[in-house]
């Protein structure tokens, strides 16, 4: 067991606080509020070749793996989770082409990630459907088929028809990965029901729908995505038709990335109110003198480093393409743990600043608006319970 980062990973951590310090903090404020698409950080991303982190090298990536972009996430979550999810958004759409795809989909889809000509996005959810996966009503019917077989028989392609929503990146993608009921029933929760499909923006029925107001990570939109009679030729489908489980093999995946938002905003919001409190005067001290105080911050610390002990672990497992089922709880902890500690550890923030902290003065009310999203996106808090404890309860996660 060895705790240290490599040569190669520590120098990576080194560059991108710099990075993170010099170009990302001093445009954390603005992002949150003009809302408007940071194109110069994806800019000084792609220039640091931050882009393509989690790509192989045959890919045009540098190969840094889940782990090496947990590490750049964590470093740029610290000021700002809007270019924190610009990065997060390299792996997202991209990880099931890496798991399932075919060699002529990576070749053709992945490097443009890594240079940052192409941008991507990834459709699961549906108005109707979030947590509930299955409930999916967006539909792949076979090209000339009757929509009531198997699938199988798509030939020359298939036809999308529905809505995606809270997509992440929507507007700046050139591409998407999005799921759909293939097996002709939509009312059926059968897991062989669901195919993915790459599609791209240009397509004649891709359209934009809403852009939704968001309550934090503004500047990288959420919003819909419209397929309307969409044709995707065969060779798009990604995997095997039928293919739930690569959803949520891509989504394992994703726990730790996810995770590294959250570490790295809290590390953030920690490091910020301590240098408040040891500054602000009251009753002949400083607020840092308060041994009250003080626990707090030891308690947040605590905190932290149990998270990215978890989310360390978890990007290796990943990393070692551990995130099949019975690897599912440590993966789902890291994600567990280091989101809603994000939200605790924001909210400790805002309290340590007092009414300063509640002021727009400071970015303490930011990430603690920023930190709520984690706890719901890719998995509620209590989607990765549920997956915890199914862990448990198979003796997955087990001390014997
Ligand atoms: C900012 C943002 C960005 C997003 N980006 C994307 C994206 O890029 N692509 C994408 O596909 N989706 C995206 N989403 C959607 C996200 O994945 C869903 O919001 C999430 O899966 C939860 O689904 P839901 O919102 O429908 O909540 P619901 O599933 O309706 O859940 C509502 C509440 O009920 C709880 N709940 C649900 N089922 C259970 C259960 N069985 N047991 C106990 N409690 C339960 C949930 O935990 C939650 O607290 C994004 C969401 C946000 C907020």
């Amino acid at each position: 067991m060895d705790f240290d980062l490599s040569e190669e990973l520590e120098a990576l951590q080194t560059s991108v606080r710099r990075l993170a310090q010099d170009k990302v903090k001093p445009r954390a404020r603005a992002i949150d509020k003009d809302g408007t698409y940071p194109q110069d950080l994806f800019e000084a991303f792609r220039d640091a070749g931050l882009l393509g982190l989690c790509l192989p090298t045959e890919y045009g990536g540098s190969g840094a793996g889940i782990l090496g972009l947990a590490i750049a996430i964590e470093e740029v979550a610290k000021y700002s989770n809007s270019a924190a999810l610009m990065l997060l958004l390299t792996r997202l759409p991209t990880g099931p082409v890496m798991i399932a795809g075919t060699e002529a989909q990576k070749a053709r889809y992945l490097p443009g990630i890594a240079d940052g000509s192409l941008r991507a996005a990834f459709g699961l959810s549906e108005p109707q459907a979030g947590s509930d996966v299955m409930g999916m009503r967006t539909k792949g019917v076979p090209e000339g088929g009757t929509g009531t077989g198997t699938g199988s028989g798509a030939g020359s392609g298939w036809i999308l028809n529905g809505t995606k929503c809270w997509m992440s990146g929507v507007r700046e993608a050139d591409w998407y990965t999005v799921f759909a009921k293939t097996s002709g029933d939509p009312a059926s929760r059968s897991h062989d029901s669901i195919t993915a499909f790459i599609v791209e923006r240009e397509w004649e029925g891709v359209e934009m729908g809403r852009t939704d107001h968001k309550m934090g990570v503004k500047g990288v939109d959420t919003g819909e995505l419209l397929l309307n009679d969409v044709h995707v030729p065969a060779e798009n489908v990604i995997g095997e038709v039928g293919g739930f489980r690569l959803a949520m093999l891509g989504l394992n995946a994703m726990r730790p990335i996810v995770a590294a938002r959250g570490i790295g905003l809290a590390e953030g919001a920690l490091m910020y109110a301590t240098e408040y409190v040891q500054q602000r005067a009251a009753f002949g001290k400083t607020i840092a003198d308060f041994q009250g105080i003080q626990w707090e911050i030891a308690k947040c610390a605590v905190d932290i480093e149990a998270a990215r002990l978890l989310t360390y672990r978890s990007a290796v497992m990943a990393d070692r393409g551990q995130y099949t089922k019975e690897f599912v709880p440590y993966l789902s902890m890291a994600k567990y743990h280091a989101t809603e500690m994000a939200v605790r550890a924001s909210s400790l923030a805002v309290q340590l600043l007092g009414a300063a902290g509640y002021m727009e003065d400071h970015p303490t009310e930011q990430w603690y608006r920023d930190a709520k999203q984690l706890t719901i996106v890719e998995g509620t808090s209590q989607v990765q319970l549920d997956l915890i404890a199914r862990g448990v309860l198979d003796r997955d996660l087990w001390w014997d």
